[in-house]
Parts: structure tokens; C-alpha cells; sequence
């Protein structure tokens, strides 16, 4: 083991590490500045898990419904080898499919270690590569980078080969009704597949293969109107693929954040773990309550010392450089002395105080 993966179990109080999906990366880019998270991304850590033990239970995620829907939807679809699913790639997409093979690749053995599971994942996609046969591939275990540590990726999803380029398919169970569906729920599948995506690509060009084996266009299958029946359409991922390609790179490394850090410093629930928490810098903004398990308690230590992002991204980013809403008050009524970095900040402040002075006074 590496130092830096010695010091990330300590930090998960040798708890294993949890698994990363499509999810949690898509969220993780919504915010790469935030150290906390990347740190405990890196390491794994339950981040929910934390949350309950600091009295911040976090409070979204799907309802135990739509779960089960969604994985009664998937069963259907997959079943019998995926034959529902061949059927509609062959009707409604119109593809011209041979037969195919279909490969489970979720249980190796009896054995579900993801280090072995993921050898089988590449071993098998080594050999479609090289035969260039269809065969569609169910939970590919795949593995990206994440601030510099390997993550793997639960797998939900299906890699297939078709004419020699892979095309992941990501079944979902919102509906598509009358060919709509909400944008904000395909939005979300289009960030989850495009991590899919990303990590096929970065498996295939360690066999040595091109980026373009990978398609950009992902098949979503939903169920259509109110049935069960599932209908399929074409999704470009290329706009977000895009972003996630320039978030992940610009996460800071973690070994940096470690290097910053006591060398005790764990994650295990007890006494110190708030402490703990707070070693850790964040970067709190109201977008986090729906994208990360720790929203909560971030939410309550902002506002508790203030700072200028528990008012929005826009407020933070307006006020460059300012972190904290003391000193944007006393900046802009002239009791705080700018350092040479805020004297344009300041002045700006000061403007903004005087207009709204003015506007209360001409109201009065
Ligand atoms: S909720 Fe906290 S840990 Fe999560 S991204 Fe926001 S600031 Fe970072």
C-alpha cells in the first residue's frame, strides 16, 4: 500500500471504501473546489454515514418506491439476456443486430472483489475489442480517477459493441411521454452516462485503443407513457463530457490536501469526529443540499462563521476573494481597511452601500 492509501484508510477508520457510482461522480464535479469532498471521495468515506454520526442526516436521494420501480423496470429489460432490450435496439433504433453474446460480469466466481472483477471486465473487453464481435456486457465494473486515487464505478449500466465502436446503454425508469421527458431527470442521465463514457475510454486506451471506440451517443431506454413498455432514444453526451473531463482534472490531488492534514486525522465516529470534519476546508454553497451527503452539517457551519457562501455561488464569486460576511460588511461601511488585493472590492462594496442607502432613504 502507498502512503497515500494507508493515510485514506485511516481516515475511513478502516472501514472498506465505499463504492462510487455514476451518481456520486457526476455530483462530485458539481463542486471540485471543495476539499472536504474530494478528500472523502478520495478516501471512500460513507459520507452519509458521517453525516448520521454528526446529528446532519442528509436528506435526499430516491424514495424507496422509486427504487423499486426503477429495479423492477430494469429486471424486465434485462431479462432472458437482455432479449426486450436486442428487441427494441432492433425495432426502434432500427440496428441491424446479429446475434449477440451476453456477459454478466457482476459476480466473477462466487467472488465479488472488485479488483478481479474489473481484470475480468478488461479481459473481456481486450478480446471484443479484438474480435470485434457484439456482445453486451452487464455490470462492467470500470475505474476512473478521482483526485488522483482510483475509484471504481458500481456498475448499473450496459457496455455494448456494435460495427466495432462500444455504446453504453443506461436504462432508467422515468417516463417518456408522447417521445417527452422531464429535462431535468434526462439532464441527470446524460451526466451519469457520460461518466460511464469517460471511464470505457480510459479502460479501452489502456488496451491500447482509441477514444473514438466509444460512442458519444448513449442508449436511454425508459419506460414509454404510463406502461411498462420500454422505449429507447439516442443521447449525445458530448457537452458533458466536456465538463466532466475539465472538472476531474482540476480537483486538487489529494496527496496535497493530505499533506495540509494532522497525520492522526480519521473519519471513525466518536468524540473528535466534528473536529475532525472541520479540519478539513469546504466550500459550502446552497447548490451542495442536493448533491452531497454532508450538506447539512456544511450548511450549519457556514452560516455559523458567516461565511459568504452560504448566500450562493453568484454572492461568493461576486465578492472574489472575500470569505466571510463580517468583512464584506465592514469593507463596504468602511470599518475593515482593505488589503491592495480588495481595494477594488472595497470601493465596489462601498458603491452598493451608499445606492441602497440612498434607495431606503428616497423610500422613507
Ligand atoms: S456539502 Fe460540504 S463537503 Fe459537500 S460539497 Fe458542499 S461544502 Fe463540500
Amino acid at each position: 500500500m502507498t502512503d497515500t492509501a494507508l493515510a485514506l484508510d485511516r481516515l475511513r477508520g478502516g472501514a472498506p471504501p465505499r463504492n462510487h457510482d455514476a451518481r456520486t461522480i457526476a455530483a462530485l464535479t458539481a463542486n471540485p473546489g471543495c476539499a472536504r469532498r474530494g478528500l472523502m471521495d478520495a478516501a471512500g468515506v460513507d459520507k452519509d454515514a458521517v453525516a448520521r454520526a454528526l446529528g446532519f442526516p442528509a436528506q435526499f436521494g430516491q424514495s424507496q418506491f422509486a427504487i423499486t420501480r426503477g429495479n423492477a423496470f430494469e429486471a424486465q429489460v434485462k431479462a432472458d439476456g437482455c432479449a426486450e432490450l436486442l428487441t427494441l435496439l432492433r425495432d426502434r433504433l432500427g440496428l441491424r443486430l446479429p446475434e449477440v453474446a451476453y456477459d454478466d460480469l457482476e459476480v466473477v466466481g462466487g467472488n465479488e472483489g472488485r479488483e478481479l472483477r474489473y481484470t475480468r471486465t478488461r479481459r473481456l473487453l481486450a478480446r471484443a475489442l479484438e474480435s470485434g464481435e457484439g456482445t453486451l456486457f452487464d455490470h462492467p465494473l470500470l475505474r476512473l480517477d478521482i483526485a488522483g486515487q482510483p475509484a471504481y464505478l458500481e456498475p448499473d449500466v450496459i457496455a455494448f459493441q456494435l460495427e466495432g465502436r462500444f455504446h453504453v446503454i443506461e436504462i432508467k425508469s422515468f417516463a417518456v411521454i408522447d417521445g417527452q421527458a422531464e429535462p431535468d431527470q434526462v439532464a441527470a442521465a446524460a451526466r451519469q452516462s457520460a461518466v460511464y463514457v469517460l471511464a470505457l475510454r480510459r479502460l479501452l486506451a489502456e488496451l491500447g485503443a482509441p477514444a473514438d471506440r466509444v460512442s458519444h451517443e448513449v442508449f436511454l431506454v425508459c419506460p414509454e407513457n404510463f406502461s411498462n413498455r420500454p422505449t429507447a432514444s439516442l443521447l449525445d453526451v458530448r457537452p458533458q463530457l466536456a465538463v466532466l473531463e475539465r472538472q476531474l482534472a482540476r480537483l486538487t490531488r489529494v496527496d496535497r490536501i493530505l499533506e495540509e492534514l494532522p497525520d492522526d486525522l480519521t473519519f471513525a465516529p466518536g468524540d473528535a469526529l466534528p473536529e475532525a470534519v472541520r479540519a478539513v476546508a469546504a466550500r459550502y454553497a446552497p447548490e451542495c443540499m442536493a448533491t452531497c451527503e454532508m450538506a447539512f452539517f456544511c450548511r450549519d457551519e457556514a452560516r455559523a462563521c458567516g461565511s459568504t457562501g452560504a448566500l450562493g455561488r453568484s454572492v461568493r464569486d461576486d465578492l472574489g476573494g472575500v470569505d466571510s460576511i463580517g468583512t464584506a460588511l465592514g469593507l463596504a461601511n468602511g470599518t475593515i481597511e482593505p488589503s491592495p488585493d480588495l481595494v477594488e472590492t472595497a470601493e465596489q462594496l462601498r458603491t452598493a452601500a451608499r445606492l441602497r442607502r440612498e434607495a431606503l432613504d428616497g423610500a422613507a
